[in-house]
């Protein structure tokens, strides 16, 4: 008996979510916060972690964690919090609670490849709708297209990866009001664009909000939050699995809600060499840049094999989306330095 024998064909035809090998290189591929923790920081949440019980179950849906969410990121009274083991998971559970038989999803495309693979795993047919040609927004076409198809869930990924697009929030509103089901706004680069729907969720009876903490420093210990009304929450609650934010994970969330300027203060560092970054990028002969609210930008380059390569021959590793998106790179914002040794490498990989 062979895999192939009984793993389901849909399965079979995935290719896993890819992740380059990263040892000894510039890292900008991930979409990280380049800068680590300051060095006494970092000694003090050990000193935090010391205490936890390893030998104990994580709390299941910690109300402590969730009430400093709910605090720290001005979610309005009346919602609540989900917790997830990286906003990925709660994209699953969504995803699996909403996929009754025959259900579909909509999306604009480009995006983020968890929402149409999490389709795949649920058995949820995906619709992707295309974005206009620079990657902005057609909300009227979308609308269309949404009074076609009737799908249960939307995702918005605001702004989107893996270009870095805001699209305008009057859009947005449109497509909620539009939408007979359920519309997920994924602000995983919040911090960066400076925008958000939080506050808003409360209007609408078919809107979540769905956040990360990995962006802003912390991808490392997987931690997604969901904030939506409580009878969504309440459903979605039932297909999280028990334990699924570790007793680290809640140690370490905690601990660094409390020091969030911290992290606040290098995502403002970020949004400024972002500014630098697409400047020098603009400038470079034969490469398209797309306007970026997130912490990358989108690069379109004459041979994006050829510079791809050049790029880790020397030690700098950005993401290929060829292609999927004709000769388009994707490259984190990084340190200074990190920067200046991307636009080297660049000048020799072109
Ligand atoms: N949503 C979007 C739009 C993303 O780009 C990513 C990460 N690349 C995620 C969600 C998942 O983030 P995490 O699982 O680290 O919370």
């Amino acid at each position: 008996m062979k895999p192939q024998d009984l793993v389901r064909p849909e399965i079979l035809a995935l290719k896993a979510y890819p992740v380059a090998p990263s040892d000894g290189m510039v890292k900008l591929d991930a979409m990280e916060n380049p800068y680590p923790l300051p060095d006494a920081l970092g000694k003090e949440l050990g000193r935090a972690l010391a205490s936890v019980d390893l030998n104990r179950y994580p709390t299941p849906s910690p109300q402590k964690l969730r009430d400093a969410i709910a605090r720290r990121m001005q979610v309005p009274a009346g919602l609540q919090v989900l917790l997830g083991n990286g906003s990925d998971e709660l994209i699953q559970i969504l995803i699996t609670a909403l996929a009754r038989p025959g259900a579909k999803m909509m999306f604009p495309s480009p995006t983020f490849v968890m929402y149409s693979m999490g389709g795949t795993f649920s058995g949820m047919q995906a619709v992707p709708v295309a974005l206009r040609e620079d990657f902005s927004f057609d909300a009227d076409a979308f609308i269309a297209r949404m009074h076609a198809e009737n799908p249960a869930l939307v995702f918005i990924a605001y702004p989107n990866n893996p270009t870095g697009v805001l699209y305008p929030e009057a859009d947005i509103v449109k497509v909620i009001r539009a939408c007979k089901g359920l519309v997920v706004l994924d602000e995983a680069y919040h911090v960066f664009a400076g925008k958000s729907f939080i506050g808003k969720v409360a209007e609408f009876p078919n809107l979540v909000v769905i956040r990360t903490v990995s962006k802003l420093g912390l991808a490392g210990i997987r931690l997604g939050y969901l904030v939506g009304r409580p009878e969504w929450v309440e459903q979605l609650d039932k297909v999280r699995p028990p334990y699924n934010v570790s007793v680290l994970t809640q140690a370490a969330a905690l601990f660094m809600l409390d020091k969030l300027e911290v992290l606040e203060e290098q995502a403002a560092r970020i949004v400024s060499e972002r500014r630098n970054l697409g400047e020098a990028l603009k400038a470079l002969k034969g490469v398209t840049v797309y306007p970026s609210e997130a912490n990358f930008f989108l690069v379109r380059v004459p041979d994006a094999g050829k510079t791809y390569e050049g790029l880790k021959q020397q030690n700098v590793l950005v993401r290929n989306l060829h292609p999927g998106l004709k000769n388009c790179l994707r490259v984190t914002v990084g340190t200074p330095d990190e920067n200046r040794i991307l636009l080297a490498a660049l000048r020799e990989a072109l």
